[in-house]
Formats: structure tokens, C-alpha cells, sequence
């Protein structure tokens, strides 16, 4: 035996392998892909999405990204590829019945059971907690386990009846083989000529044109009732620029808005000097 003054126990001997902890830290990682929001990391919550390499977004969170791509956030990596909202598609999931959600024990801790999911397919009733296979129809945005597509037959929507085609059917949180083929398929789908690219174009460069136009607009202005939306909006155009600059910017901005006693001064100022130009000279 070691530690008898004898002999050294080896590392191994010692440290219980490292392994076993990794791959339920994996497994853990894989479930959380149904329970969480790819792009905010936040708890999936109706309205939910997909995209073309079926993530799964909350879509107020993938709305906020289209908004402002450029301000500076974790995970834009996850939705670089989702241009506007034709390449997202709002999910028809059916709820779980047996889905309680957070819970305490006795202790008060929360915890929750990994491999519960919160929603199942409404064909065979099996649970979308990352074991199983599921997709969603593009066509329709209904979703289904992988099971119930192969055993029903069909070209017809088994939950809302609208025909799809089997190229309209996009895996869930696949492996990265099946995502790399999605990206395939995806690429090669915008590469097909659209007559409708033209207007596309225009309105986006509109959008742009909106987006850097209040930035001139805030800065000298500065009027008291519309200060916190010109705030807002110049913070969001300043974010184009890296990090620090924009912490400057906003610092700047505070100064200008927020700093209410010199804003009085100046306006105290100027209304005698508006009195006393025109009318005494
Ligand atoms: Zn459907």
C-alpha cells in the first residue's frame, strides 16, 4: 500500500481521471442547446426560431441582432449567417406535458432534470432533450422527431396539413457534419439568381442611411425632451467603432444629457443673450 513510508503513490493513483467529468460537461452542453437561446444564452421562451443550420434563438433576441448587427455582443458568431427575417422561421413546438420547468428539493436548491425537454413531437411523443433527432419544416416552421418523419410517410404536414418537400426539412441542433451540409445547401440557395435582389439592395442601403443619419442630429442639439432617444440612437451608430472608442462617446454623451445643472446654466445663458440681442441693439 502507498503513503507507508515506503512508497510514493503515482499521480494516477491519486487524481481520479479527468474524463468522466468532460463528457458530462458535454452532455450538459448538448442539452442546454434545446433549453437556451444560441445568440443571448438566455431560456428559450415563445416566440422561438430557426435558421437555415437549424439553431434555436429566442426571437426577440435574433430581432434585437438585425436591429443593430454591429453593437458589440457574445455569440454573433451563431447568427452572422441570418441576413433579415426571411432567413429565420418561427417554430410551431408542442408543448411538454411533463415539463415542470425549475424546481427546488427540500434544500431550496434549483435544479432540473437535464434530460427533460420542454417541448416533444406531436407524432410519437418523444421529448426534444438533444437524445433524439428532430426537424423543422421550413415551409411551415412545424417541428418533429426524426422518428415519427420516417415512420409516417408523408408529404403533407402531419400537424398543420401544408405540403413540404423533403429538401424543406431542416435538422435541429444537428452534429457538425449535418450543419456543415445545411451550410452547403444554404450557400448554394442564395446563390440562385433572384429577381427581387434589386429592391433588396435599396432598402437596405435606406436602413443605413436612417441609422447614421441622428448621430449628426444628437450631438449639438441636445434638446431636454428628445435627449434619451438621441442618446440612444448615437450610442448604437457609435458602437460601429471598437469598444473603447465607444465608451468614450457615451461618456461624452452622458456629459451632454445627463448633467442636468449645467444644462440649466447654459439655457439661462442664452435665453439673456437671446433677449438682449434683438431687442437692445
Ligand atoms: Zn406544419
Amino acid at each position: 500500500m502507498g503513503c507507508d513510508g515506503g512508497t510514493i503513490p503515482k499521480r494516477h493513483e491519486l487524481v481520479k481521471g479527468p474524463k468522466k467529468v468532460e463528457k458530462v460537461d458535454k452532455n450538459a452542453e448538448l442539452a442546454a442547446r434545446w433549453k437556451y437561446c444560441a445568440l443571448s444564452q438566455e431560456r428559450l421562451r415563445r416566440p422561438i426560431v430557426s435558421c437555415d443550420l437549424g439553431r434555436l434563438y429566442n426571437k426577440d433576441a435574433v430581432i434585437e441582432y438585425l436591429l443593430d448587427k454591429s453593437a458589440e455582443r457574445p455569440n454573433t458568431e451563431a447568427v452572422v449567417h441570418i441576413r433579415g427575417t426571411k432567413d429565420i422561421k418561427e417554430l410551431h413546438l408542442t408543448d411538454n406535458p411533463e415539463w415542470e420547468g425549475e424546481r427546488r428539493n427540500a434544500k431550496g436548491d434549483r435544479y432540473e432534470d437535464i434530460l427533460k425537454g420542454m417541448f416533444i413531437c406531436p407524432v410519437v411523443g418523444l421529448e426534444m432533450n438533444g437524445k433524439h433527432r428532430f426537424c423543422y419544416l421550413q415551409t411551415c416552421g412545424c417541428v418533429f422527431s426524426d422518428r415519427a418523419l420516417k415512420e409516417v410517410k408523408t408529404e403533407i404536414c402531419h400537424k398543420c396539413g401544408d405540403p413540404f418537400k423533403g429538401e424543406d426539412l431542416i435538422v435541429l441542433n444537428g452534429t457538425k457534419e449535418e450543419v456543415e451540409k445545411l451550410r452547403e445547401k444554404m450557400e448554394e440557395r442564395r446563390a440562385r439568381p433572384k429577381p427581387k435582389t434589386k429592391k433588396s439592395k435599396k432598402s437596405k442601403e435606406a436602413e443605413t442611411e436612417t441609422v447614421s443619419a441622428p448621430s449628426d442630429v444628437a450631438g449639438p442639439s441636445g434638446s431636454s425632451s428628445s435627449s434619451s432617444e438621441d442618446t440612444k440612437s448615437a450610442t448604437a451608430s457609435a458602437s460601429k467603432r471598437s469598444v473603447q472608442e465607444m465608451e468614450e462617446k457615451s461618456e461624452v454623451f452622458k456629459s451632454l444629457f445627463t448633467s442636468h445643472s449645467s444644462a440649466k446654466r447654459t439655457k439661462e445663458q442664452t435665453s439673456n443673450w437671446v433677449t438682449h440681442t434683438p431687442y437692445h441693439f
